[in-house]
């Protein structure tokens, strides 16, 4: 019932599986819990890691599943009485290619990449340790497309004051507009991935207020953050970045000391804090 944990979500390749490594080559005090939604890939990335001599554990996650995340949060209770580090790395993009109609990528990806991480959000903070850290992996897109998106949907989305249930309702409007293919006349950006990552980075925004309100004194830190352009799956092998270096603005995030007091609720790139 002690020790430290830290969980990473999507962690079977690509970032998430960078991440896992790095906080485990950083000398993290406890388990790192490697989940995926695939059974099978998250076991052979677990065994990946462990014959670097790291001590990884898998958990099986699908983060659009809430009962999958409530399955989680029990395991972790149970093991470790709670949770220090939880890294939101899972995502979805669609190729550019990609046959399906508009609509429905729209539907796809901002029940992945928004959903997704407020599910898990909703179902693990109860659990966060005094000092915990969160780490909400989003994009440069989002920033990129909040500024695509009309002056109106601009002031709604950089308000300092917004809740978490007039962002729900700005994600449910855009899926609804892109099914109806008047998004773009409504003032939103015309990318499904840009809106959901701009739904992630406003919704870090928010739950940093939240705990400073509801943890205050607790010493829990929350951000977002831009990886970068890593060569991936998602991203493709022309990136700049390899998955190690997408992996270091997550993990500085997840690993600030005990103590420190910033960056909390705010959007990095680089390791730097960003005007969003
Ligand atoms: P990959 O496609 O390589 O990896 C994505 C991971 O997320 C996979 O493990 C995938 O699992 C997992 N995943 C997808 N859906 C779910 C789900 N429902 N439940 C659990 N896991 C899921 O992408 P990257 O490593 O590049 O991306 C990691 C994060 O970084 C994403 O949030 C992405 O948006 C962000 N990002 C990436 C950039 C880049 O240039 N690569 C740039 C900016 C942000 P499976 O293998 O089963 O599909």
């Amino acid at each position: 019932m002690s020790g430290k944990v830290a969980v990473v979500t999507g962690a079977n390749k690509g970032i998430g599986l960078a991440v896992v490594r790095a906080v485990c080559e950083a000398g993290f005090d406890g388990d790192v819990v490697l989940t995926a939604r695939s059974e099978q890939l998250g076991r052979e990335a677990v065994q990946q890691i462990r014959a670097a001599g790291h001590r990884a554990v898998f958990h099986q996650l699908d983060i659009t599943s809430k009962s999958s995340a409530l399955e989680l949060q029990r395991f972790l209770k149970n093991t470790y009485g709670g949770l220090d580090v939880l890294i939101n790395n899972a995502g979805i993009a669609y190729k550019n290619n990609a046959p399906e109609p508009f609509g429905e990528q729209a539907e796809v990806t901002m029940r992945t990449n928004f959903w997704g991480t407020l599910w898990v959000c909703q179902a693990l903070f109860p659990i966060l340790k005094p000092n915990a850290r969160v780490v909400n992996v989003s994009s440069f897109v989002s920033k990129r497309s909040l500024d695509k998106c009309s002056p109106e949907l601009q002031a709604k989305l950089r308000d300092p004051a917004i809740t978490e249930e007039e962002l729900c309702s700005l994600m449910n409007e855009f899926v609804a507009a892109a099914k109806r293919g008047d998004h773009e006349s409504k003032g939103w950006a015309n990318t499904a991935y840009g809106i959901s990552k701009v739904g992630v980075t406003v919704l870090s925004m928010i739950q940093a207020r939240t705990l400073t309100k509801t943890r205050a004194g607790e010493g829990i830190l929350l951000n977002a953050c831009n990886p970068g352009w890593v060569r991936t799956d998602m991203a493709g092998q022309s990136a700049d970045k390899t998955p190690e270096e997408g992996a270091e603005t997550p993990v500085y995030l997840a690993l600030l000391p005990e103590g420190a007091k910033e960056p909390h609720g705010r959007f990095l790139s680089d390791k730097k804090v960003e005007e969003w």
